[in-house]
């Protein structure tokens, strides 16, 4: 399950730390038993890497390359971003500490997403002679966390540079079946603790440290939504036969806190590889569901999903929207990157493992039918 063995990874953590190895393995024993033998030892030891801020595997350097923009992280550096103007905001003024400054932005697309460009003061002058469809090349930009929307966005600064419509690139449409999670906003992996509320496409790689029971509902066949009593659906009226939906939560931890994650029944699916014909059995016998419990306790997910804060019970909440199984964390921080462009380009999706592969589509529409109001109510 991990590329690093447990000796070597103890001895990484030792190394960046410096807490006495033996300190170390009292501290994967204490954590063991903490999470009542939910996680290896091997997991323990990922997770106190966590804990102590220690990686255990570097991301890969971005540095030098052409990048998407849907592959763009926050530890892209030194990259050359492509795209094409896409809309263009309006430019400001501000002022700070007593000078007059300005700010413009345009939204810069390809064909993996869009991320917005910000240019600062004199470099205004050259956002003002651009127009929408322009191709740009923007080298060594900024890569941060914009403040609007949990997004990341590409600031100019005076290492970076642009060309305007270089002869001979072209900026490729982006596809218009594609998954608009992805359009609202490029996938983010996270840190629980990090994160926030209201957040889409944040991506998770975490244990499940407990999994409840699925909450079972009758669905109108047509649009998935909940029926009301007298099996009356708000959009079709009185359904004949009310079809079976269901969402199950889970307690997921990546060493640095813990997030309640609702699966839809999609997700639901892919998360603990059973049929809906075995749901229906979950259904009428719930104690044949025990054994899909304990078999997911422990194992190490990635979830790609939208964050809410739940007013009412004060706490972060995950939706999730994709589920990969089978993970190993070690070699997902790893090749993060890599393979978020393989899940994106088509060609390369041969060279997943089938476990890991994405959908052709995300059935987002039959997945937010119930909110987590509703999930709540469902839930007590
Ligand atoms: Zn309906």
């Amino acid at each position: 399950m991990f590329d690093i063995p447990y000796e070597q990874a103890v001895k990484r953590i030792h190394e960046a730390s410096g807490l006495p190895i033996a300190e170390l393995q009292s501290r994967v024993d204490a954590k063991m038993q903490q999470l009542g033998g939910m996680v290896s030892r091997d997991g323990a030891i990922h997770i106190i890497a966590n804990e102590l801020g220690v990686q255990l595997a570097a991301p890969v350097a971005q540095s030098g390359g052409s990048m998407k923009i849907g592959d763009l992280s926050l530890s892209a550096r030194g990259v050359v971003v492509t795209g094409k103007v896409v809309r263009k905001y309006d430019a400001k003024t501000f002022s700070k500490n007593g000078r007059d400054g300005r700010i413009a932005s345009l939204l810069l697309g390809d064909d993996t997403g869009v991320t917005r460009l910000v240019f600062w003061n004199e470099q205004v002058d050259v956002w003002n002679d651009l127009k929408e469809g322009d191709v740009l090349v923007v080298r060594n930009p900024f890569v941060k966390e914009s403040m609007m929307k949990d997004r990341l966005e590409l600031q100019l600064n005076t290492q970076s540079t642009l060309v305007v419509n270089p002869e001979g690139v072209t900026v490729a449409n982006r596809p218009i079946s594609e998954n608009p999670a992805v359009e609202r906003a490029p996938r983010v992996q996270k840190y629980i603790k990090d994160l926030q509320g209201d957040e889409e496409n944040v991506e998770l790689v975490a244990t499940v440290l407990q999994v409840y029971d699925p909450r079972f509902f009758d669905s109108c066949p047509q649009c998935n939504r909940k029926l009301l009593g007298g099996n009356q659906c708000p959009q079709h009226g009185e359904v004949a036969v009310p079809g079976l939906n269901f969402s199950m939560n889970a307690l997921l931890d990546d060493g640095t806190g813990n997030v309640r994650t609702s699966f839809w029944k999609q997700q639901a699916l892919r998360l603990t590889g059973k049929t809906e014909a075995e749901f229906q059995r979950y259904k009428d016998d719930p104690n044949a569901f025990e054994s899909v419990k304990n078999d997911l306790l422990g194992e190490f997910i990635k979830v790609v999903g939208r964050v809410k804060r739940n007013e009412t019970f004060d706490r972060i909440e995950l939706t999730a929207n994709l589920v990969f199984t089978d993970v190993d964390p070690i070699a997902e921080l790893q090749n993060l990157d890599k393979k978020l462009a393989a899940e994106k380009r088509p060609d390369a999706a041969s060279e997943q493992p089938a476990s890991a592969k994405a959908p052709d589509s995300i059935d987002v529409a039959g997945e937010e039918v119930v909110s987590l109001d509703d999930l709540e109510s469902l839930d007590e």
